[in-house]
């Protein structure tokens, strides 16, 4: 098992594992980076065959957390927390309230919110002891997915304008892999533009649902890469993107919400090789980022929507950069990403020492 020496480990600035027998507590937080501010990020509950697996997916989500922040302009770091799910994926409340102590231990070194298997049910459990968890109903909107979905829905906009110069999506075809909280959103939005939506879940019943709500063409998951489709949306979980499915898309789009989409960052090359533009995730999703961030008391929904616009703006540059200078839009993200931090590392008076450190290392 390796933590350190994991080809995700990226200078982390922090790894802690919190357990309680007695709940069946396993869950790791782990902080990527705080040179702009405390480190945000998702708790995902999730069954890993293996330790290793959670390790990997914990820090590679964590980094990604860090660039996310940067490139949406906001003045926080990256971290992400998992909860090892047993193969029940049983979360009972008591579970949800000792993880929710535990991150009061890191004194809002780490503040969390949703994700995979983290809904607003548990959210609101959580922060009965927390007041590090947001996304609560009285914190503004609640749950971050239709904000996030409403992100990558501007984000397809954007990347059909880069590619045919009209951003609308009327009578385009999009391909959904994974229909949960943002899936669904973004299936919604799109349906509600006259959109046609093909889309598939590994769970039955929430792809019924789908389909008895929308009207629209469900898939076997496996066949997802396949449908002939304009855009691919990626809205399950990552590393989908790999030499074995990219050469099986036949649009030439990929937008999704999925976090870390890419195998890995050579997918990016492969992808642009193949003439498909791909909105990078951390940017295209960081509308739930944008919600969190600006949750609590004085929360203004037009606030964040105005933050989310952003989105495809940046898009719009990484797209320019990428086509001037022949890069992989994934390595122009980072290279942005890196530049905004260095540039805020200036302004703030943060560790320039540390900051020269930190990214030796380019590859996402
Ligand atoms: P979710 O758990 O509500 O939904 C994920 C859905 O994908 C589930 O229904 C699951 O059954 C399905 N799925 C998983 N693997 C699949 C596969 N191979 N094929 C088909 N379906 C599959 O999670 P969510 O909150 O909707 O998040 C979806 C993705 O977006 C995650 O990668 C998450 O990290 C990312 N994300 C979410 C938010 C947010 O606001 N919720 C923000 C940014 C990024």
């Amino acid at each position: 098992m390796s933590i350190i020496s994991s080809p995700y480990f990226d200078n982390h600035e922090n790894f802690m594992v919190f357990t309680d027998v007695s709940v069946g507590l396993q869950a790791i937080i782990a902080i990527h980076n705080t040179f702009l501010g405390p480190a945000i990020g998702g708790t995902r509950f999730l069954h890993y065959q293996d330790e290793q697996e959670a390790i990997d997916d914990v820090l590679r989500l964590s980094k990604s957390m860090t660039y996310k922040a940067a490139l949406a302009n906001l003045p926080v770091g990256g971290g992400k927390a998992v909860i090892l799910a047993g193969p029940q994926k049983n979360k009972s409340p008591a579970l949800l309230k000792r993880y929710a102590i535990q991150l009061n231990t890191l004194q809002g070194n780490f503040i969390t919110g949703e994700d995979v298997g983290i809904g607003p049910e548990e959210i609101k459990i959580m922060g009965q002891v927390s007041s590090f968890v947001k996304g609560l109903p009285e914190d503004g909107s609640g749950d971050p997915s239709s904000i996030t979905a409403y992100g990558v829905f501007q984000g397809m906009q954007e990347a059909q304008k880069a590619l045919l110069g009209t951003g609308n999506l009327l009578g385009k075809t999009v391909a959904i892999q994974g229909l949960g909280k943002v899936g669904l959103a973004l299936a919604r939005l799109l349906h509600n533009e006259s959109v046609n939506v093909v889309a598939c879940d590994i769970d039955d019943v929430r792809a019924d649902m789908a389909k008895q709500e929308l009207g629209i063409e469900i898939v076997d998951p496996k066949a997802i890469y396949d449908v002939s489709a304009d855009i691919f949306a990626p809205c399950g979980l990552g590393n989908i993107l790999n030499a074995k499915t990219i050469p099986r898309l036949r649009g030439r789009i990929v937008a999704g919400a999925a976090n870390n989409q890419l195998e890995s960052a050579e997918m990016g090359r492969l992808l642009q090789e193949q003439r498909i533009l791909f909105a990078p995730d951390y940017v295209i999703n960081a509308g739930g980022l944008i919600d969190v961030y600006y949750s609590g008391p004085c929360y203004n929904r037009e606030q964040v929507l105005k933050k989310v616009d952003e989105i495809p703006q940046t898009l719009a540059q990484i797209f320019q950069k990428s086509h001037l200078f022949e890069e992989p839009t994934n390595r122009v993200a980072d290279q942005m990403a890196q530049v905004r931090i260095a540039e805020n590392v200036n302004t703030l008076g943060g560790d320039r020492e540390r900051f020269n450190h930190f990214f030796s290392d380019n590859s996402s």
